[in-house]
């Protein structure tokens, strides 16, 4: 099959696996050099397929020689359909994983259910027996409560009143205005309930009751803060609400289970969960040209390789007066932050392309699905449907 981008406003709903394998190739090669003498590790990573999941997945697994297993929520090939990107970067980390002589094993299924919650800690005793770290990497517009069987939707909402601002129409590439109403109901509620610490709780406390996580393990989960500009729909915003709550989340576990649990703040990149975001994907490609003219720009990989050799696992996890890992230390520089500032109140769909790097956002949008990598022939029919070499194709999948 010739696989083509099919974009449907901030999702592009085809995936090329040849692309999506390139794209993990060059995130290996960055992990690989900036590879660390150590022990061998064994990480589970939830939320793996993906954005800062995978990049944390590759960052352990070629930087530090760790054994992964991979949780995430992707749809395989059916019926000649491709299968989504998830699918084809973890068909491609599991290949390049193996040759390499490391263990790597994926579940496909639902995070926030107890089977799959179960299946992990049977693939952890029968392979691992403990697993020293869990990154929580989970990014859902959607999360039914194993217990209730209840399902919430979380939502990009200001609080208390609505909020006006740029944004992007990456469909008709033109710079706009958008206006979001403020979360009502049980808005708040539910996105804490889908995006918050609780889920990550019920994984800690099913790993630790198994005895399947290691003694004095680490936990690690992702939050964002930003520039102000972006506060009213993030950080301040149901979103933001929801990120407090994985912070109480994170002294939660550390009290409870020999683990110490950490929230690291990375930085704004162009991932499926970033591009849904109101008013991000204008500010990040700003961001991008700024930070490429300082020499300090950074996707994923690079922020997952800071992250675990410079932080996580180095001597000096550098945290700031909340506890929190920063890694999003250089987008929030003053200079930086200074010159996104002064170019976003002029930037306009004129000037979008010389007061913004918007090539590079675009670029970097179509890469997540495989598409404008470097020495992939997108002409060539390809075979769509690729297996997960170790098999796991998990309970239930979409
Ligand atoms: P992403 O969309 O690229 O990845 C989400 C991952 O979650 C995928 O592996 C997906 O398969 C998995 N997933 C979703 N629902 C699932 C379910 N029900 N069961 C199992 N797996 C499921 O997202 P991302 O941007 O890498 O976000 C990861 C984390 O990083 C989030 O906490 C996000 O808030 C945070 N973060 C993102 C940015 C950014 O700019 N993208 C910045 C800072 C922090």
């Amino acid at each position: 099959m010739i696989i083509k981008p099919r974009i449907r406003g901030f999702v592009c709903i085809t995936a090329h696996p040849k692309g999506c394998a390139a794209k993990v190739r060059q995130e290996i090669e960055v992990a690989q050099a900036a590879k660390k003498e150590g022990g061998t590790k064994k990480v589970l990573v939830l939320g793996s397929s993906t954005g800062y999941g995978l990049s944390s997945r590759i960052a352990t697994a070629f930087s530090h020689n760790a054994a992964t297993l991979g949780v995430f929520f992707e749809r395989p090939s059916m019926k000649g359909k491709p299968a989504s990107a998830g699918w084809y970067n973890s068909v491609a980390f599991e290949q390049a994983a193996h040759k390499a002589g490391l263990y790597a094993k994926s579940i496909n299924g639902d995070a926030f259910s107890d089977e799959i919650k179960a299946q992990t800690i049977e693939t952890i005793k029968a392979d691992l027996g403990q697993v020293d770290l869990v990154v929580y990497s989970l990014a859902s517009p959607r999360r039914t409560d194993p217990k209730t069987g209840e399902t919430y939707k979380s939502v990009l909402k200001p609080i208390g009143e609505s909020f006006t601002n740029r944004t992007l129409d990456t469909d008709k590439d033109l710079v706009t205005e958008v206006t979001i109403e403020p979360a009502e109901g049980d808005d708040v509620a539910d996105t804490v309930n889908v995006m918050g610490g609780q889920d990550w709780e019920l994984w800690m406390d099913a790993l630790d009751e198994a005895g399947v996580l290691a003694p004095s393990a680490k936990s690690v989960a992702y939050s964002y803060i930003g520039p102000e500009i972006t506060w009213p729909v993030y950080t301040n915003g149901t979103i933001g609400q929801a990120k407090k709550d994985v912070e109480r989340a994170a002294a939660a576990i550390t009290e409870k289970h020999d683990c110490a649990a950490y929230v690291a703040v990375n930085k704004a990149v162009v991932t499926q969960a970033s591009s849904a975001i109101p008013v991000v994907p204008l500010y990040i490609s700003i961001l991008i040209k700024v930070m490429k003219a300082k020499g300090t720009h950074e996707d994923c990989i690079e922020q997952m390789v800071r992250l675990f050799n410079d932080r996580l696992y180095s001597d000096d996890l550098q945290l700031d007066s909340a506890g929190r890992i920063r890694v999003d230390d250089w987008e929030m520089e003053s200079d930086v932050q200074q010159a996104v500032a002064d170019i976003w109140p002029n930037i306009s769909t004129e000037t979008l392309c010389d007061q913004s790097d918007y090539a590079g956002y675009q670029k970097n949008f179509l890469n997540l699905f495989g598409f404008e990598l470097p020495g992939v022939d997108y002409e060539e029919d390809v075979e769509v449907e690729l297996d997960l070499p170790s098999a796991g194709q998990g309970i239930g999948s979409r």
